[in-house]
């Protein structure tokens, strides 16, 4: 199964891709975690992605197309995975397009997350992050059991350099004025699935697994039952 999680940040593609990896059992691709990481370890590619992403700005599509190539050439791919985060434009999509098909693969659809602005801010502006596991809280809706560590690890918890205002402002005017487009792309060839997510992450979820049964989700379809 090769699947694309869609829509603006604070959307809920990062928490709705971790449980649909568990129904389907294939990897999900977060191209802003693998930028997250390779900042914290410093190499050179890292920081220079740093400087777009902290202020909000998409990273140049050269960079994140490469990193893409390289992650899904890796075995764990091979039976498929989940986009987060990728493509963000459409020249990304049209790349993405060309590299599944050099290499014989197809894509299975696209979840489109669609939230309002005013619920994006709050969900972003309120959001901490473990800094060891990736489970993400929110100060007001989903408060962790410990103020400031995590219920899984019990890390500490972070707010990401660019859940600022400032930030947050810059990340939703790229989404209107890059990423969006790409919905028109995705409708035209018939992929797309649009989601209402300003609900609860349980409701989204359940219709997440209904349109999962329609896409071809692999060897552990039994897991959608329900
Ligand atoms: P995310 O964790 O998906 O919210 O991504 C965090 C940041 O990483 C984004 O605001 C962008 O600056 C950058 N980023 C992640 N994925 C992409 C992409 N496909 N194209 C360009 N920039 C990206």
């Amino acid at each position: 199964m090769i699947l694309i999680l869609f829509g603006p940040p604070g959307a809920g593609k990062g928490t709705q891709g971790s449980r649909i990896v568990e129904a389907c059992g294939v990897p999900k691709i977060s191209t802003g975690e693998i930028f997250r990481d390779l900042a914290a370890a410093k190499t050179e590619l890292g920081l220079t992605a740093k400087s777009y992403w902290s202020t909000g700005k998409l990273v140049p599509d050269e960079i994140v197309v490469g990193l893409v190539k390289e992650r899904i050439a890796k075995a764990d791919c091979a039976k498929g995975f989940i986009l987060d985060g990728f493509p963000r434009t459409v020249s990304q999509a049209e790349t993405f397009d060309i590299m599944l098909s050099q290499s014989g693969n197809k894509l299975d659809g696209v979840i489109d997350f669609e939230a309002n602005v005013d619920e994006l801010v709050r969900r972003l502006s309120g959001r901490r992050t473990c800094d060891n596991c990736g489970a993400t809280f929110h100060i007001i809706t989903l408060p962790p059991k410990v103020d400031g560590l995590c219920d899984y690890c019990g890390s500490e918890l972070i707010q990401r350099n660019d859940d600022n205002p400032e930030s947050i402002r810059t990340r939703l005017k790229e989404y209107s004025s890059k990423t969006e487009p790409v919905i028109n792309y995705y409708v035209s060839n018939g992929l797309l699935h649009r989601v209402d997510a300003d609900r609860l992450p349980d409701v989204v979820f359940n219709e997440v697994l209904e349109l999962l049964k329609t896409v071809n989700c692999g060897a552990s379809k039994e897991a959608l039952v329900g």
